[in-house]
């Protein structure tokens, strides 16, 4: 039977792993050197790096503007369709929950101001609405509308992928590696015929960068997902994590800042914002916030998008490489894990286990 090795257990492995095993020929092995722990107990400096734990994380639909958007949206789709099937499937269990998903726009684009109950439906958006303007927030919101959407709580859903994998039989291992290629000399794992680098930043590619963003973990509750872009091109956000994992009040998106330590300022500024713009949050704890604490996170971003996309050796091996999702990775997940199985090679000599 051909083998797979994934590096990496973040989103990305997961659904990938997941993926592969029942829908590919290849046996599966997932070898990363983080994988996901209880939120409470994951450490802030030491696996900063490791984003997954560190996103909000919600799905927000973004009408798209070029090819690269399209083929996002077509992956943020093939994602929805899967977390419905999965929360059906295991409700309570895999960490998700569906809900309106809110956004209020100041200086929105044309993509944005064409969209109505038509041109969404044709997008694929369910349960979409313009907002009227008496529902909007504030005067400076120009333009409004809900949909139907997902949230997750990040470490609960990662947890569930991981064990989803082994329960099916999927074999784990705890390692660091320096290059994918290291991975095809590893004589304890067998022979291995494909690498699938879903290790997040890549290793070493130019294009890759870091998005740093800050957000702020409160206890208070909310029942929907709320998304403001500000005109001054900041963001305002809520992401409700449920599960006993509180709310997160965003966020910051800042190229390149490498800065680990949260900042009490940019804290305070969230808070206010949000506050402002969806103020029935603080119903639920006395007219204020309960601060759980801050979040500090680094999407892993690349310049002209995503890497997927299978390289070929010298040697016959090949790795195919799924990584740099920016802040995408949850919304796209099953996409590229579905993408990822396009581009595995088809296995020609050893036996396929279908
Ligand atoms: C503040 C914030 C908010 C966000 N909000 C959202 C949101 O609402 N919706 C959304 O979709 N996305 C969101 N994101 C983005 C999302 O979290 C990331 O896109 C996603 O987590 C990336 O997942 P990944 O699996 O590619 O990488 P990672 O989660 O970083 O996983 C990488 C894996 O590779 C392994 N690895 C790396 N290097 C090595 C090595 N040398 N040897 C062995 N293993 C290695 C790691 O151990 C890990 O297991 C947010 C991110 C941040 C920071």
């Amino acid at each position: 039977m051909p083998h797979a090795v994934v590096l990496g257990a973040g989103v990305i492995g997961l659904s990938t792993a997941l993926h592969l095993q029942s829908q590919s020929p290849y046996s599966i092995t997932l070898l990363a050197r983080d994988f996901p722990l209880p939120s409470e107990t994951i450490d802030a400096v030491s696996q900063i790096n490791f984003t997954s734990p560190w996103g909000g994380a919600h799905n927000r639909l973004v009408p798209p503007t070029n090819p690269t958007e399209e083929r996002e949206h077509a992956m943020s789709l093939r994602t929805f369709t899967h977390m419905k099937t999965l929360h059906s499937q295991n409700p309570g269990e895999a960490g998700i929950t569906f809900m309106k998903g809110v956004e209020y726009l100041e200086a929105p684009g044309p993509a944005y101001k064409e969209l109505n109950d038509e041109k969404a439906k044709s997008l694929g958006m369910e349960g979409f609405r313009l907002l009227r303007k008496e529902e909007y927030p504030d005067e400076r919101v120009t333009w409004g509308c809900e949909y139907d959407t997902w949230c997750v709580n990040p470490m609960v859903f990662c947890s569930f992928l991981l064990r989803r994998f082994v329960y099916l039989g999927g074999k784990v291992v705890r390692r660091e590696v320096r290059d994918p290629v290291e991975i095809f000399g590893m004589r304890d794992l067998g022979e291995v015929d494909v690498v699938v680098n879903c290790s997040g930043n890549g290793f070493g590619d130019e294009k890759v960068f870091i998005t740093r963003g800050q957000t702020c973990l409160v206890a208070n509750a909310c029942p929907v997902t709320v998304t403001r872009q500000n005109a001054d091109g900041s963001w305002t956000f809520c992401v409700p994590r449920n599960f006993q994992g509180g709310t997160i009040i965003g966020g910051t998106k800042e190229p390149n800042n490498w800065d680990p330590n949260p900042s009490p300022e940019v804290r305070a500024g969230l808070l206010k914002k949000f506050a402002a713009t969806y103020p029935c949050i603080l119903d639920s704890h006395g007219g204020g916030f309960q601060v759980i604490k801050d979040i500090v996170g680094r999407r892993p971003t690349r310049k002209g998008g995503m890497r997927l996309e299978r390289e070929q050796l010298s040697n016959g091996k090949s790795i195919v490489h799924a990584y740099g999702l920016g802040g995408r990775g949850y919304e796209l997940s099953w996409g590229v894990a579905e993408g990822v199985a396009e581009l595995l090679p088809k296995p020609t000599t050893r036996t396929s286990k279908l």
